[in-house]
């Protein structure tokens, strides 16, 4: 037995191996002992050689960005290579940067147990051998564990039995023969559409019936590879800020929002020949919208009823027990028309479900098939199934099997708690279903490389994602799935095709951009979830928030939405409009009209939102959000129809001016014009005058918080309550919170500071309490206070402040935080459905405030 030591012991030679052996040998001098099962390199390219094997992201995006002039030399000859190309591409690189003298080839990996005292990985191997190692990498791929024969009788046939990724080297000739293939995702798809030409008769098992779309494969001209050599920068860069991970055009559009026929179009231009674009080009909410989701679903069994002449065969290939998408979308070539020729058949082997494997070839449960060749394209154990058959042991003799019990789950797809020093690339959990894989990889293997860099500058000897950390991730993943359509189907995506395999979500369905933020968040808050020697460590902020809020804030980084703060002042206008594409629909039994209220210098709109409920009833005066310079009636609607039918009041929403065309006083005064015109009309309303309250949110709460205060001060009118979300109290305050969120997310501090910059005007206002309420030298005598804050707001401590010194000046006030929110979230019911709860606690308050028998009361005091 040998015994080596290295820094860096790898297993796995595909894209991820690869890349991390070149990474932290050739770039970081770090010593580095590879491990390959297979005589080469090339992972599921090696594996992989049945007839048809291709990717279906177009190869100059499935390919390698990390060196300039190998993306120039590499000449791809299709569109879309195919298995023997990507293997030549991927032996070229392990050549071309003297990769193989890393590698022990022909050799598995059998344990990995981690050795507390001597902070090392001991590694053996089939060949006997040890290597120590003080980091474990496993790049040992997603799909590197094919899915074991289920069906019994193997043995007894006369023929060929062959899982499709263990094709063997020289082929299997085909010519003539009876073939069965069982499977049809996208390996049974991609090898029945290519052998059919050549076998005798071909048998299609259809458990399953997939949403496939044409691929669009064809020779790569001169022109397209000069076009992506010349652009390479540019195309990397969009592609990692893309949803997948290729510079596809982007989804800016709800399905809901086109009319049929513009839908048709949309679907017509990436069904035909754009890959994954049918998916990432046409519509965002296909994969969290069922109504949205079924209009793709549709649009594809038409086509599908269109190329297949038999209509029983077409219908038994249309989909109909999941949603498009929330399985892995298979791509074809002509796969329709395969089923269109004389030899080919289809079998519901869902109806007629396959019993056995006879001496002759198939036994379902109405008929034996006879067969010389059976095919199974019945796919992998995905996610971390080879790590898991590998024998590693962390902490405290702990194995992973043990911890990964309940489902495999990596701290950002990378790390898991009580393997100290364990890295995986492309892990369970990481985004890598809606990354194009060599993107995704190379990202994954820097941040590893950057982490151990860091601990080795810093002389620590182990690094752990804390129990905290990787819980909160696993949460988060969930929470995100809950969000999708994902869960509903049963597939690998959620760990469902292995029997016995714990149902969970496989990956973090947000799409790259997300992914991307998340780890850099942890990187720049110098690894933030990881424990360097037992230290302390914290949770970057995007892992607080809720699993919707981050599913949202995703969902606009895929659609390329400019941050707030980089908007100039009608984009930021047009950016807060579009909030109303992202809340529930308006309530029907709120009738809305719009009224007038007359200010100084004419008139201003105000909108009133009444319930279906006899009066006289209570009223909420109800000022919008939007920073002063943005926001509308519009925009509002739903919160204040949504507050109108919970409550049972009249709202009135003013439409007060907005900086920077009417910088301050215009807006509060306006409110306090508005404030005095309800109090004077609002029984020709069915509203009760004796019966007020204010509020508003954000800078809207800023609104009624001073509100408050000037009508205390001015004698009036009398409010009964204040309901102050996420307010804005005091444009100077330094609290911890704005530190903490600076950077958003949505509103972020310099957004924040350029909104009162425009709102003040004069800078010198900055300390008047009518825009800083909480500088104001008395807060007694005003009315009982519901304040509201986000945890994740840069404005939550000066409304936890403004309570606190509200309470303190004996002014009756319920403080209530929402864990997991941010700002902004309370206008955007229909992406956070927590919103409901932020109305339950509103109405909940003012149910009591605004009651007769509470007015009553309080005024006999
Ligand atoms: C047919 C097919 C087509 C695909 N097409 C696409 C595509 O178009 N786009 C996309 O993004 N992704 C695609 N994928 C996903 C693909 O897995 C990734 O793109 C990528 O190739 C993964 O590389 P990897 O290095 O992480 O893993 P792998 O390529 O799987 O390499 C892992 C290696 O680890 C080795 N190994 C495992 N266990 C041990 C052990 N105990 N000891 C020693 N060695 C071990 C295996 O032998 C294997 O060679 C496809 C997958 C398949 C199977």
């Amino acid at each position: 037995m040998n015994e080596q030591h290295v820094d860096v012991a790898i297993v796995g030679a595909g894209f991820a191996g690869l890349y991390a052996t070149h990474r932290l040998r050739n770039l970081q001098g770090l010593s580095v002992q590879g491990f390959e099962a297979a005589p080469g390199p090339g992972g599921v390219w090696f594996w992989n050689r049945y007839p048809g094997a291709r990717c279906d992201f177009e190869s100059i995006h499935y390919s390698y960005t990390f060196d300039e002039a190998l993306q120039r030399e590499w000449r791809w000859s299709e569109r879309y290579a195919a298995q023997p190309e990507i293997l030549a591409y991927l032996e070229h690189v392990a050549e071309r940067f003297d990769l193989r003298r890393s590698f022990r080839f022909d050799t598995r990996v059998t344990s990995a147990v981690w050795d507390d005292s001597t902070e090392r990985w001991t590694v053996t191997t089939d060949d006997g051998n040890v290597t120590v190692a003080r980091y474990f990498v496993n790049a040992a791929g997603a799909f590197s564990v094919f899915k074991a024969n289920e069906f019994p009788g193997e043995a007894d046939f006369r023929g060929t039995v062959i899982h499709t990724s263990r094709w063997p080297a020289e082929g299997i000739d085909l010519a003539g023969k009876r073939v069965a293939v069982i499977g049809t995702g996208s390996t049974g798809i991609q090898v029945s559409q290519t052998i059919a030409p050549q076998v005798a008769e071909l048998t299609v098992f259809q458990r399953t019936a997939n949403f496939a779309c044409p691929l669009g494969n064809r020779p790569l001209s001169d022109e397209e590879f000069g076009e992506a050599v010349a652009n390479y920068e540019t195309r990397r860069v969009e592609s990692r800020d893309s949803i997948a991970g290729a510079p596809y055009p982007r989804a800016v559009k709800s399905a809901l929002m086109d009319s049929p026929e513009e839908r048709r179009k949309v679907y017509d231009k990436y069904y035909q020949g754009g890959g994954f674009r049918m998916l990432a080009s046409t519509y965002y909410d296909l994969i969290f919208n069922p109504e949205a989701n079924a209009t793709a679903a549709d649009y594809i069994r038409d086509r599908i009823r269109e190329r297949v002449k038999d209509p029983e065969v077409a219908e038994l290939l249309c989909p109909t027990d999941h949603a498009y998408g929330t399985k892995r979308p298979p791509f074809e070539i002509d796969y329709y028309e395969m089923f269109n020729l004389p030899h080919v058949r289809l079998v519901d082997a869902r109806a007629t479900p396959i019993e056995r494997i006879t001496e002759r070839g198939v036994a379902t449960t109405d008929r034996e098939f006879e067969f010389d060749v059976i095919v199974l394209a019945t796919g992998f154990d995905v996610g971390a199934g080879a790590l898991m058959r590998m024998g590693v042991v962390g902490r405290n003799g702990r194995t992973l099997t043990e911890h990964w019990a309940d489902g495999q789950r990596a701290y950002i797809g990378m790390a898991t708690h009580g393997f100290p020093n364990l890295f995986h690339i492309n892990g369970p959990q990481s985004s890598a279903t809606l990354f194009n894989n060599p993107l995704a990889i190379e990202d994954s293997v820097d941040f590893v490389g950057g982490l151990i860099a860091q601990a080795d500058a810093r002389g620590h000897t182990t690094a752990e994602v804390t129990e905290a950390a990787e819980e909160r991730y696993n949460e988060l993943v969930r929470e995100v799935a809950d969000a999708t359509l994902f869960p509903t189907a049963t597939s690998w995506y959620m760990g469902a095709n292995i029997p016995g395999k714990p149902r969970t979500p496989m990956y973090l369905f947000t799409g790259a951009p997300m992914y991307r933020a998340i780890c850099a968040e942890v990187e720049a808050m110098g690894y933030a979830g990881f424990s360097f020697d037992g230290g302390d460590t914290s949770l970057p902020n995007t892992m607080r928030l809720d699993g919707s809020a981050v599913f949202l804030l995703a969902g606009l980084m895929n659609m390329g939405a400019k941050p707030l703060e980089e908007c100039d002042l009608d984009e930021a206008r047009a950016a807060m409009e579009g909030f109303r594409l992202m809340q529930l629909p308006i309530p029907a039994d709120v009738t809305i009209s719009d009224l007038s209220y007359p200010i100084d210098s004419g008139v201003r709109t105000a909108r009133l939102y009444r319930p279906a409920i006899e009066g006289p009833l209570p009223v909420v005066v109800f000022l919008h959000g939007g920073g002063w310079i943005g926001g509308s009636l519009d925009s509002f609607d739903e919160p204040c129809a949504a507050l109108a039918q919970r409550v049972g009041a009249v709202v009135v929403s003013p439409d007060y001016r907005l900086a920077p065309e009417h910088p301050f006083p215009a807006a509060i005064d306006d409110t306090m014009a508005a404030l005095r015109w309800v109090t004077e009309h609002i029984g020709e309303y069915g509203g009760d005058p004796a019966r007020i309250a204010v509020g508003g949110e954000s800078a809207g709460a800023n609104l009624a918080a001073v509100a408050a205060l000037r009508a205390r001060d001015e004698g009036g009118p009398h409010l009964c309550a204040q309901v102050l979300v996420t307010p804005l109290t005091d444009p100077m305050a330094e609290t911890e919170s704005r530190r903490i969120f600076a950077w958003g997310p949505i509103l972020t501090s310099e957004l924040g500071a350029r909104m009162v910059s425009l709102y003040l005007g004069d800078p010198m206002q900055v300390t008047s309490p009518w825009v800083a309420p909480a500088l104001a030298a008395d807060l007694s005598g005003l009315p009982p206070a519901l304040v509201i804050t986000m945890e994740v707001d840069p404005l939550r401590d000066e409304g936890e402040d403004y309570a606190s010194a509200l309470e303190a000046a004996g002014v009756p006030t319920v403080c209530r935080r929402f864990d997991g929110l941010f700002h902004t979230a309370y206008s955007l019911s229909g992406a956070i459905p927590r919103v409901a709860e932020i109305q339950e606690a509103i109405s909940d308050f003012l149910a009591l405030r605004l009651s007769a028998e509470q007015v009553a009361a309080t005024s006999v005091v």
